[in-house]
């Protein structure tokens, strides 16, 4: 089965899971639970900065760091790199104890702790051999107000709503004064 990944290197999805044949996006219902949670999450880590850099610049520096490129872990845990700090990753995974922490709740922790306390690949590290897939070429996430609407189709009595922080998919009563309003909620990505 073909793997694919979308919007950020790093996560894998089964193609035939996530597209149909004619290469449209699944309705959410169809696509199994792990790679649903993943793909609406991945519609909220689109654009956001790589964890490495954030830590050394910071909130007030924000702008100095690269947007991620790629994403390992596990979804709500997961790390955020750009290409440059990938390496450092892969160098504490592999080589400093960081598999350790392969689906702990702690892993993104750690890493993070590991990296602001200087932790960095040595420079003469291979770092990952990963065919070099330009992100700009895979498959974008579907749209946050696209996929709401989508769910939301012929629904009645009951409305869907997509926690894209979480990847969940919650139900509310819908009731007469909601109808008419586009309601996208809280966890609605901002930036
Ligand atoms: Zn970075």
């Amino acid at each position: 089965m073909a793997k694919v990944s979308i919007g950020l290197r790093g996560w894998r999805f089964d193609e035939s899971e996530v597209f149909t044949d004619e290469g449209e996006f699944r309705a959410l219902d169809e696509v199994p639970e792990d790679a649903r949670t993943r793909l609406i999450r991945l519609t909220y880590l689109q654009s956001k900065p790589c964890d490495a850099c954030y830590l050394v610049h910071g909130e007030g520096e924000k702008k100095r760091c690269n947007p991620a490129k790629v994403v390992y872990g596990e979804p709500m845990e997961e790390v955020l790199l750009c290409p440059d700090h990938e390496v450092d990753f892969f160098y504490w995974y592999r080589e400093a104890g960081g598999s350790d922490y392969r689906g702990e709740e702690t892993f993104r922790d750690e890493f993070h702790e590991w990296f602001a306390a200087g932790g960095r690949a040595p420079d003469d590290y291979e770092g990952p051999d990963h065919v070099d897939t330009d992100p700009n070429e895979l498959p974008t996430p579907p749209d946050p107000a696209e996929l709401n609407r989508r769910l939301n189709e012929g629904q009645e009595g009951k409305r869907k709503r997509i926690d894209f922080k979480k990847g969940e998919i919650t139900y509310e009563d819908w009731n007469d004064e909601d109808q008419n309003r586009l309601d996208l909620g809280q966890d609605y990505p901002t930036e």
